[in-house]
């Protein structure tokens, strides 16, 4: 149920709908062939074609497909799929082509010009089971576990965070909206980003929606490798303390754990993971 919606994030997320030589190109990469499959089985049920799966170099599966078509009818639902601004490499053709007229069709933000964009009102009128499913995609595919420690007045306790990355201001606002609608707080961080944080919010949101659970961390020396739904279950179990947190479960030393700030520095701390 739902696959257009769902598909729909998707490609506003990990994938892209754009113009190639001869006939358009809609595509969807991630790490996860699951989660690739998944979009290509969305596609395949509402479409009656099956997008391509390929493995790039760096091990990233790729689905595309080419249809002009079906570009256009997904593009007549939400306006477009260019989350980043005009300005921004590869630098929007219409922008080039025709900047006055094109400004006025964009929303600036930040003095920057975007496309608008919209997601669809059945989206957010679907039920709350298929609204989880959709925040999970959502999640799945541009989401971060952080943990990290506060430099500052409480330099041992660590932050836990998801933060899922949106550099479009209209998609970030809606987002938020659709995750909130399923009763999870969530706030915006910085420019790009919308916070999941506090323990009882990550519990239910580890109950009610999680990660799909082929994703993993994909970088990183420590957590490489680790699904994300067991890290975030490591997470909301381990301590508040930054140096119990990294004893129990990253395998430092006491002796090491002196060093922590140079491995641990206040990005993702992504520090040694040792399984069992
Ligand atoms: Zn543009």
């Amino acid at each position: 149920m739902y696959e257009l919606e769902k598909l729909l994030v998707m490609l506003l997320t990990e994938g892209s709908v754009s113009e190639a030589a001869r006939s358009w190109k809609i595509s969807f990469k991630n790490k996860s062939k699951v989660f690739v499959k998944l979009f290509v089985n969305y596609f395949k049920k509402l479409y009656g074609r099956p997008p391509r799966i390929i493995r790039t170099k760096d091990g990233t599966y790729l689905a595309y497909i080419y249809s002009t078509e079906i570009a256009k009818k997904l593009l007549s639902i939400v306006g477009s799929f260019r989350t980043k601004a005009c300005t921004e490499k590869p630098v929007c053709t219409l922008y080039l082509k025709q900047r006055e007229k094109h400004l006025k069709e964009c929303v600036i933000f930040d003095e920057k010009p975007y496309h608008k964009i919209a997601l669809p009102k059945t989206l957010f009128n679907s039920p709350l089971k298929e609204r989880r499913e959709i925040v999970k995609i959502l999640v799945s595919a541009e989401g971060h576990i952080v943990f990290s420690k506060i430099n500052g007045r409480r330099p041992n306790e660590i932050v836990r965070k998801i933060l899922i990355t949106c550099f479009h201001p209209l998609l970030r606002e809606q987002f938020k909206k659709l995750i909130e609608s399923c009763g999870i707080k969530c706030s915006f961080e910085g420019r790009n980003r919308i916070r999941i944080s506090g323990k009882d919010n990550l519990i239910k949101f580890r109950k009610e929606i999680g990660f799909l659970p082929e994703i993993k961390v994909s970088k990183g020396k420590v957590w490489k490798g680790i699904s994300k739904q067991r890290l975030l279950s490591l997470l909301i179990n381990s301590s508040f303390f930054a140096d119990k947190f990294l004893f129990e479960y990253a395998g430092y030393s006491r002796k090491r754990m002196s060093t922590v700030p140079e491995v641990c520095p206040a990005a993702v701390c992504e520090t040694r993971f040792q399984p069992g």
